[in-house]
């Protein structure tokens, strides 16, 4: 549908609507018709695709060599029972591979459901009202109002505009943003129509009324969507890591099979028997549930991360939250409440409390041009409901003061230079009964050039150097304590030519503005510091303002900091801003978002990992620049929230630290769960090599080690994933740009510690079911002899007692087990719960015996196998002590490039 090249009436008459909107009961009937404004997301990868590529993925393939294997020993010597073993494997990459799909389902199911977590809203007016809505439920005909920053919802038809300037990048790639207008464009394509807004697309300024006349599907960006394929994300550090994990046990698994199996050959055993122990040991080594382990517990980490308020657009940010070793934070509304207040008044040269103009009308009236520019020069939406105001609270704040001293209000807008970050100020151009008046409000060093006269006690006065420097020293007073400072100037426009904001005002006052830290800043800046983090106030606002709130919130202590103005910041060549940057107390004000952007990138020329919060269009660059970016979820704007990784929902600094928190656990649980799926590999392992090298029986069949794998391992493992995080997580500095999941420290403590004793008691286990019953060296006995079987039952059973301790163990590499309760985590308890009851009918139920080929237990093999798991538990308990000592806290193993990043407490702020 083309509303090009119609008059806005027409427009409005060709979709049956007016400017007052639809009526509800009709919107209601169209959406019903037209559908909701959705357009439907591609799916990446069908279901299909997703099942079938649990069966191909690399550990899936190891298996399959193995399953392949034993059908090929079944051909050369058939009635041994390699045929069911080839079945249990491919059974086994079933299993495995429905349980993988299923987690993956999963975690995609939770991050999406945490995207409808915030829906896109917008203003639409219905019967004449201007309501919120979700933008789901627009309908052609529907009139919305747009502001800067605003994604725009659907196809529309500008119905008003003031300044207004759209970014196409998203339809055409065009990064400069283009002008739209109300008059009627002749242009064909709609990209280029100077009258539309197109969906997908976003106002980077201005304010714009306009009627929607295509929804969802039908909009271009609609037709876009169904020719395009979604671009993928790129794997994050983690996944690659993980990746690279695979591959090396993958390999590992493989290479030992291959090994063994000449060994086996060479040592003249039966074919058989050396494809017996290539496949067993291939089974061995690959952890088959680790993949969806990994993903479900990144998963279930964007869950927690939800429940303290910070949202997670993708799955990465995550783990890079967990790495942040610098956050720029802005001040206004993160570290502060945005609950803005008048406190002072600088009228002349009285410095008055707002309450001193209801109790003297004289100097109200004497100062009613101030006190207009308040009512008037803003963007605040009255609310016709009666209900609360919508805008910027500090708008909010200042038209409510205006409003109330001056009681006048009736003028028209009749143009606007909204503000914006690089200006500091705002201005408007009105009809009033008293004239046309230019109104200004911004920043002092911004307003005052553009001065000539003063407002004083004695009326107008020409400005002067003394007047203008002090002025300056009001503002750096009233700032000095806190208070965000804005001047506020007019110009009576007469006939002399178009009126600008940049000469010829008058300067009507100076108002101090109050907003109070919030109250949970001062202790999440401490723990920042706990944890190596450093915290970087990087705000618009007066210097000495941000100086006096960072000094409130405990983010400066020295007595003379460093405070960089944006003006020195475009000073300073990159290199010497990298070098500044190693002061120890900084603070950024007056700073511009593009500014935001060079310094995040000095930043991460210096190795830092950066989180930087942003809310308006112009933040967008910075945070998509930086490591993590985190838009406002309150205050920000679409833009902001699109660029971003990760979406605060209370807007508080407080729940980004939070975050970082819940994303360190995740890369430690993932620690922890590796360790405890790697551990029961040796065990697996010692029982082949025992056979081929001490000529023993086998102690321990694949299936049982399959039972081990994806039975008992299973809930346990996810249990670790699920941990909640280590106080002391925040204590310890935040881990290297380059450090590995799997450490040196990691797999020695899983294969040469854990993994020996376990292999130790499990070995012991079998051989005492033997020596018991008279069995000397060399004896041959048969599979199915119910001694031998009940040997293998033995050694699978002192696994799986073994790892019962050991995922307690495993709950922290150097705290004690004893440290973590009981009742913190749910799962814990519910997987040694399942893994006990596996285990007993595995061993004591008739399937469990005909499944797994084993025999009932007596009494002393569980009792020998508790003694051992108590001892691995005294010795693991031990070397925590001593590593405790050794590393001066409860931090994880590290790599020795760990520490070079490390910074001192007293490094940070
Ligand atoms: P932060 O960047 O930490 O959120 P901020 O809100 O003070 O701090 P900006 O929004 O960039 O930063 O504002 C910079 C300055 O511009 C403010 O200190 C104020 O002087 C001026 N200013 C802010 N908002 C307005 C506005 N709506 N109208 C006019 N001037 C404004």
């Amino acid at each position: 549908m083309r509303l090009s090249p119609l008059s806005v009436d027409e427009a409005l008459a060709s979709l049956r609507t007016g400017r007052d909107g639809l009526a509800p009961a009709e919107a209601a009937r169209r959406l019903a018709e037209f559908g909701p404004n959705r357009v439907e997301e591609l799916a990446r990868e069908s279901l299909l695709a997703g099942f079938a590529r649990q069966f191909s993925h690399f550990f899936a393939i190891v298996l399959w060599v193995g399953a392949a294997l034993a059908f090929l020993a079944e051909r050369y010597g058939p009635g041994q029972g390699m045929s069911t073993l080839g079945v249990a494997i491919v059974g086994v990459i079933l299993v495995n591979g429905v349980f993988s799909f299923w987690q993956e389902y999963k975690a995609e199911r939770a991050v999406a459901a945490l995207r409808r977590l915030l829906p896109q809203t917008v203003q639409v007016m219905r019967g004449g009202a201007l309501e919120q809505i979700v933008a789901v439920d627009l309908v052609p005909g529907d009139v919305v109002v747009l502001a800067e920053g605003d994604l725009v919802p659907a196809d529309c038809r500008v119905i008003e505009a003031l300044g207004v300037r759209v970014n196409l990048a998203t339809l055409n790639g065009e990064s400069l943003p283009k002008a739209r207008t109300a008059e009627p464009s002749q242009e064909d394509s709609p990209v280029l129509a100077r009258d539309l807004l197109l969906a997908g697309t976003s106002l980077a300024a201005g304010e714009a009324t306009a009627v929607v006349y295509a929804t969802g599907m039908q909009t271009e960006f609609g037709h876009i969507a169904r020719l395009t394929q979604a671009a993928g994300e790129a794997p994050s550090p983690l996944r690659r890591e993980i990746a690279r994990l695979s591959w090396l046990v993958a390999f590992l698994a493989m290479g030992l099979g291959v090994a063994f199996f000449l060994i086996g050959q060479a040592m003249r055993l039966p074919l058989i028997e050396s494809c017996l122990l290539a496949i067993g040991i291939i089974v061995a080594n690959v952890p088959e549930g680790l993949l969806p382990t990994v993903t479900l517990s990144l998963a279930m980490a964007t869950q927690r991360m939800a429940r303290r308020n910070a949202l997670v657009r993708h799955l990465p940010a995550v783990e890079a939250l967990g790495s942040a070793s610098v956050i720029c934070c802005d001040k206004t509304g993160t570290l502060t409440e945005n609950r803005m207040a008048v406190k002072r008044l600088l009228l002349g040269r009285a410095l008055l409390e707002p309450a001193a103009l209801a109790d003297r009308p004289e100097l109200a009236a004497r100062h009613r041009q101030l006190l207009l520019n308040a009512a008037l020069c803003h963007n605040v939406k009255a609310n016709r409901a009666g209900g609360a105001a919508a805008g910027d609270p500090m708008e909010v704040a200042l038209a409510a003061m205006g409003r109330r001293a001056a009681g006048w209000e009736r003028a028209v807008r009749l143009d606007e230079i909204p503000f914006d970050t690089a200006r500091k100020r705002m201005s408007v151009l009105c009809d009033t009964p008293e004239g046309r008046v230019l109104y200004c409000k911004g920043a002092l060093e911004t307003v005052l050039p553009a001065c000539e006269a003063v407002e004083g006690d004695a009326g107008v006065t020409p400005l002067d150097d003394a007047e203008r420097a002090r002025l300056l020293r009001a503002e750096d007073e009233l700032a000095g304590s806190g208070l965000r400072v804005l001047a506020f100037a007019h110009a009576v426009i007469g006939a002399g030519g178009p009126p600008t904001d940049d000469r010829g005002l008058t300067l009507s006052g100076l108002v101090g503005l109050e907003d109070p830290p919030r109250p949970e800043v001062p202790g999440a800046i401490a723990r920042c510091a706990r944890a190596g983090i450093r915290v970087l106030m990087v705000t618009g606002d007066h210097p000495r303002t941000a100086l006096a709130i960072a000094r409130e919130i405990g983010l400066v202590t020295d007595a003379s900091p460093r405070v960089v103005t944006g003006d020195e910041l475009r000073r300073l060549s990159p290199a010497q801003l990298q070098l500044a940057l190693d002061g120890r107390q900084l603070v950024f004000a007056r700073v511009s978002a593009e500014q935001k952007m060079t310094l995040v990138e000095a930043l991460k020329k210096k190795g830092e990992i950066v989180a930087v919060t942003g809310d308006g269009v112009n933040d967008a660059p910075a945070l998509k620049t930086a490591d993590i970016g985190i838009a406002m979820g309150l205050s920000g704007t679409d833009v902001a929230r699109e660029a971003a990784d990760v979406i605060l929902l209370d807007d508080n600094f407080a729940s980004i630290v939070a975050a970082v928190e819940e994303g360190r656990s995740v890369y430690e649980n993932i620690r922890k769960f590796l360790t405890y799926i790697l551990t029961s590999n040796i065990p697996e392992l010692v029982p082949y090599l025992s056979f081929v090298l001490f000529g023993i029986p086998l102690p321990l069949t694949i299936i049982q080690i399959l039972a081990v794998d994806l039975g008992t391992d299973m809930v346990p493992a996810l249990a670790l994933g699920a941990e909640k995080p280590d106080p002391a997580v925040m204590t310890r500095p935040p881990r290297a740009r380059k450090e590995r999941l799997l450490t040196w420290g990691l797999v020695a403590r899983a294969y040469l510690f854990l993994g020996v004793m376990e292999a130790v008691a499990a070995m012991a286990a079998f051989l005492s079911v033997l020596a018991r019953a008279g069995w000397h060296r060399g004896e041959a006995l048969a599979s199915s002899d119910p001694l031998y079987l009940q040997a293998t039952t033995a050694c699978l059973a002192a696994i799986v007692v073994m790892q019962v301790v050991n995922v307690f163990l495993c709950r922290h590499p150097r705290a004690s087990s004893l440290a973590f309760g009981l009742t913190g985590n749910p799962l814990m308890l519910a997987g040694v719960a399942v893994e006990v009851t596996l285990i007993l009918a595995i061993v004591y139920t008739r399937p469990g015996a005909w499944l797994f080929g084993t025999a009932p237990l007596g009494p002393e093999v569980w009792l020998q196998a508790a003694l051992f798991a108590l001892s691995m538990w005294a010795l693991d308990e031990l070397r925590k002590v001593w590593a405790r000592r050794a590393g001066g806290g409860r931090g994880p193993e590290r790599p020795a490039n760990g520490s070079a990043r490390a910074r001192s407490p007293g490094s940070t702020p």
